[in-house]
């Protein structure tokens, strides 16, 4: 890990982060977040009030522990202090040059901009190569660039980023529905060693390829596949997986904070990018949580020291919850040590309450991929939420497919006591099986209702699934 914009004179910077001892790795922590809360206070109108309000100065923030002195902001408090709510982004550092705007989709109301500075760009950039070097990308790879280059979406050009960093070869291709014989021919003219894209995208497409005729995705020869962008079950990583042939790992960014977290390569949890992101885990009213306590995932940026940044966040909600949480863990099986881990993360937006049962589009996800059969078919999946006077809170799970052996079949009210052994009461009953509490509520209650249809289409905004309606 090397830094030429790093001021001080420091060993510590001369170490890779899983080197770090737990003593240095914290000096490390405060030292960028003392750099941090002064560089917010001094460039930042929005920090600068706040902390004027609360009479706080830099000088009241030693340690991360310090950072509790601050508010948690959340998506509605960014989207308020831009225009066109606030005549100015109050989060833009004032004398900082933009280097790039990025803006969220905006499916959930007004977008959220975010402007990154050149320095910004640059520590991304660090942060995803150094989390994709340890799962063994090299320089020598060829890498498909599979994430979408739409209007202000950053993906695209942070993936462009480290990959330039690492000096290895891109290949950004546009990452369609259907397959054209021009792109198979340039992957098998290339034949990428790593893939890199939405884990919706990368899914759909595999699936696209497995339907040509002549051309088995394995044969592209990829040994790992990265996703980001939206929460991921396992089973669907294992049939991305099985379809490639390549190992699949996660990673944790947004567009608002850049990296957070990367997937362990030996467990089901994710390592913390712990000199550039400090995590705190959360309850409903921003109380911290004992560690293994499952609650909000608030970052922290930590800039690195002369680093100048366009739109610093400080305890920022991002919207995700992480049911586990160990601080200095000790020893991972893999070669990352010393470091914070957090669980598979689970957007908030993805929960909804049916009944009186709490329930995350990831479980329904869980449940459709568990059955071999039908992970080969669904392309896609929405959850819609309805209320009837007589049946109570009703949930539509819709199944694309393009398979027309499952197409139009549909369990209406699915049920313990059903004799039928459809596809779709199948989906239907391991999804009622799965969660007691909502098969009390479906079968003793009868609170809910649960239809499951396979359906040819979803309408769905572009950009990231949209995997909750709720209508009622
Ligand atoms: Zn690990």
């Amino acid at each position: 890990m090397t830094d030429n914009r790093i001021e001080e004179n420091s060993d510590l910077y001369e170490h890779s982060l899983e080197e770090l001892t737990d003593e240095e790795l914290k000096t490390l922590k405060n030292t960028r977040l003392n750099y941090t809360v002064n560089f917010v206070y001094h460039n930042n109108s929005f920090y600068r009030q706040v902390m004027e309000e609360k009479g706080l100065t830099p000088s009241d923030f030693e340690t991360t522990e310090d950072l509790k002195k601050l508010p948690v902001i959340d998506s509605d408090t960014l989207r308020q202090n831009q225009p066109p709510f606030s005549d100015e982004n109050e989060f833009k550092s004032e004398d900082t040059n933009v280097k790039r705007p990025f803006s969220t989709s905006g499916t959930s109301g007004v977008p959220k901009k975010v402007l990154k500075s050149f320095d910004e760009m640059e520590r991304i950039y660090d942060d995803l190569k150094r989390g994709h070097e340890s799962y063994g990308v090299t320089s020598e790879d060829v890498i498909l660039n599979w994430f979408p280059f739409v209007g202000l979406n950053p993906s695209g050009a942070y993936t462009e980023g480290w990959i330039e960093r690492l000096g290895a070869m891109s290949l950004p291709l546009l990452n369609t529905d259907y397959p054209t014989d021009y792109e198979t021919a340039l992957l098998k003219q290339y034949s990428p060693d790593v893939i890199t894209g939405l884990a919706s995208h990368v899914d759909a497409k595999g699936r696209a390829f497995e339907h040509l005729e002549g051309f088995d995705p394995k044969e592209i020869g990829v040994d790992i596949i990265t996703l980001s962008g939206e929460p991921v079950t396992k089973n669907r990583k294992e049939h991305i997986s099985k379809v490639f042939g390549s190992e699949v790992y996660d990673f944790l960014a947004s567009t608002e904070t850049g990296g957070i977290a990367y997937e362990c390569p030996e467990g089901n949890h994710y390592h913390i990018l712990d000199d550039s992101v400090h995590v705190e885990v959360l309850d409903g009213g921003y109380n911290r949580l004992d560690e293994g306590e499952e609650g909000k995932l608030v970052v922290t940026n930590l800039l690195h020291p002369g680093e100048e940044s366009s739109m610093p966040l400080l305890r920022y909600n991002m919207g995700d919850i992480v049911s586990k949480y160990f601080e200095n863990s000790g020893d991972c099986e893999c070669s990352i040590s010393g470091v914070t881990n957090i669980s598979a993360p689970k957007r908030e937006a993805w929960e909804f309450i049916i009944g009186a049962v709490n329930l995350n589009a990831k479980y329904i996800e869980d449940k459709v991929y568990e059955n071999e059969e039908i992970k080969e078919v669904v392309e896609g999946y929405q959850v819609r939420l309805d209320y009837d006077e007589k049946e109570g809170d009703v949930m539509n799970i819709l199944l694309e497919t393009k398979d027309d052996h499952y197409l139009g079949d549909k369990t209406e009210g699915v049920s313990l006591s059903n004799s039928s052994r459809s596809p779709s009461y199948e989906v239907g009953r391991k999804i009622l099986d799965g969660d007691q509490y909502l098969k009390d509520t479906v079968e003793n209650v009868g609170a809910a209702k649960i239809n499951v249809e396979f359906v040819e289409g979803i309408n769905m905004p572009p950009g990231k699934p949209e995997r909750i309606v709720d209508n009622r």
